[in-house]
């Protein structure tokens, strides 16, 4: 075999930690479920009854891991947070394990665009913007259908509920998404937020948890 060089050095690998092993998960693309939570699509002024599952995707540079400071990012003066479950894909319809993300939202760019039917990229796909836990492989990983959600900013508590409250469970999301794409190993599927987002300053820090499964930290500076 020839081996080629590059003509600039290749992108580093992007992976997360996977708890209790010194592998690492390398993530491949992201996929976003919007609307997912029926408090969460009234916060928005949507109605849940009309929704359908909306999909959105983010670059897997935007990647943060656990623990690091990130700088608030340009273009925004609403920051939002959104705690969510994440699935680490092991093949197209194989889940690996799960994890704990925050799907970091440029609301008022968000909001801009919606109005003028325009897409949502710059809101949603920024650098830094999809900090996310290890993965916990699912044969390690308790029964999560009902566990308690949550989000603090600073110690106060911002978005609590439960993942039975979600509109499309983790299977019926994968088969939603096989239609239009084909998953693979590394893919992560963001799952929505429940209700209570809101936004973070410089020199706040966000924990967000779900039972059972490694915590997201991160201090924005
Ligand atoms: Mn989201």
């Amino acid at each position: 075999m020839v081996m080629r060089n590059y003509g600039i050095p290749p992108a580093p690998i992007v992976s997360l930690p996977i708890t209790g092993s010194s592998d690492l998960f390398p993530v491949r693309r992201i996929y976003c479920v919007g609307r997912n939570y029926a408090d969460h699509v009234r916060e928005m002024g949507g109605d849940p009854n009309r929704s359908t599952p909306i999909f959105f995707t983010k670059s897997r540079e935007t990647i943060v891991q656990s623990g690091a400071k990130i700088p608030y990012p340009p273009q925004t003066k609403n920051l939002h947070y959104e705690i969510e479950l994440v699935v680490a894909m092991a093949g197209e319809t194989e889940v690996f394990g799960y994890g704990v993300g925050l799907d970091m939202t440029r609301r008022d760019l968000q909001a801009a665009a919606k109005k003028k039917g325009k897409p949502w990229d710059m809101a949603k796909n920024f650098c830094n913007s999809a900090p996310c836990s290890a993965v916990v492989r699912v044969i390690d990983a308790p029964d999560i259908s009902t566990a308690k959600i949550t989000l603090t900013n600073n110690g106060t508590l911002k978005q609590k509920s439960t993942l039975n409250k979600m509109i499309w469970r983790v299977d019926e999301i994968i088969a939603h998404l096989n239609k239009t794409v084909t998953l693979a190993a590394g893919d992560l599927i963001y799952t929505g937020t429940p209700e209570g987002v809101g936004a973070v300053q410089a020199g706040e820090t966000l924990i967000g948890k779900i039972d059972g499964l490694p915590e997201i930290k991160v201090a924005y500076v």
